[in-house]
């Protein structure tokens, strides 16, 4: 499928108006689809692989901002921590340290989303409450980390009654902690919503979207 150039336009118009960020979720399609919205003036892109991530950020511009939102092994942090520009799903303080550990090597600090779990599925990742209120404490004494704020994925589903306490429940757990503004724990970002919910997720609060099908169109994991 072609990327969907007019409904780019059309979504990045909402969310300028909005004041919501977009990162757009380029994984599993191919560096063209990236260099087409990039012609268009987007520079910030997600990717779930770190092998992909590391393949498409050495092929394609320097001044991408690449969005690391997937599943990220402790093993891994070392090949994305030179480039990446912000690291969305750290659902573990383990993580949390390596990142830690990698951006000093490195001589970075690495700004962090902390995921929290919102959805009815046990397979989505995140921690609760009492484990990111942890998380946040013991974080201060990592200085090679930033904690810009929280990340989450709403249960897979259409109904709004399921998706907006959701998405509210995570915006307070947000409004909560950004009151607590420590040297590296700094909030400004609120990482929800993706093709299916973004609007429900900016009317309770988001102020980064993350969007892959309505761009790229539907991703073929088989290739
Ligand atoms: C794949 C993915 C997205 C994009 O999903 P779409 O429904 O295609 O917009 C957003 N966030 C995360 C964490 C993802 O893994």
């Amino acid at each position: 499928m072609p990327v969907a150039i007019e409904k780019y336009q059309e979504i990045k118009s909402f969310l300028d108006q909005k004041q919501v960020a977009l990162v757009a979720v380029s994984k599993t399609k191919p560096q063209e689809d990236i260099q087409e919205l990039y012609a268009l003036g987007q520079r910030d892109f997600g990717e779930n692989y770190v092998q992909e991530l590391v393949d498409k950020a050495a092929a394609l511009p320097q001044d991408i901002h690449w969005h690391f939102i997937g599943h990220l092994q402790s093993n891994k942090v070392k090949y994305i921590a030179p480039f990446v520009h912000l690291i969305h799903g750290v659902d573990s303080f383990k993580l949390l340290v390596e990142i830690n550990k990698q951006a000093a090597k490195n001589n970075r600090v690495i700004p962090v989303l902390l995921q929290v779990h919102i959805a009815k599925e046990e397979t989505k990742f995140g921690m609760d409450a009492t484990e990111l209120k942890a998380a946040m404490e013991d974080a201060s004494a990592l200085d090679h980390i930033v904690v810009k704020g929280l990340m989450g994925m709403a249960s897979f589903s259409d109904d709004p009654l399921v998706v907006q306490p959701e998405f509210a429940y995570l915006n307070g757990l947000y409004q909560e902690h950004k009151k607590n503004k420590t040297h590296n724990i700094d909030f400004s970002v609120l990482s929800m919503g993706m093709s299916g919910d973004y609007q429900l997720a900016i009317e309770n609060g988001s102020n980064l979207i993350r969007i892959g099908s309505l761009l790229f169109g539907a991703r073929n994991y088989n290739k």
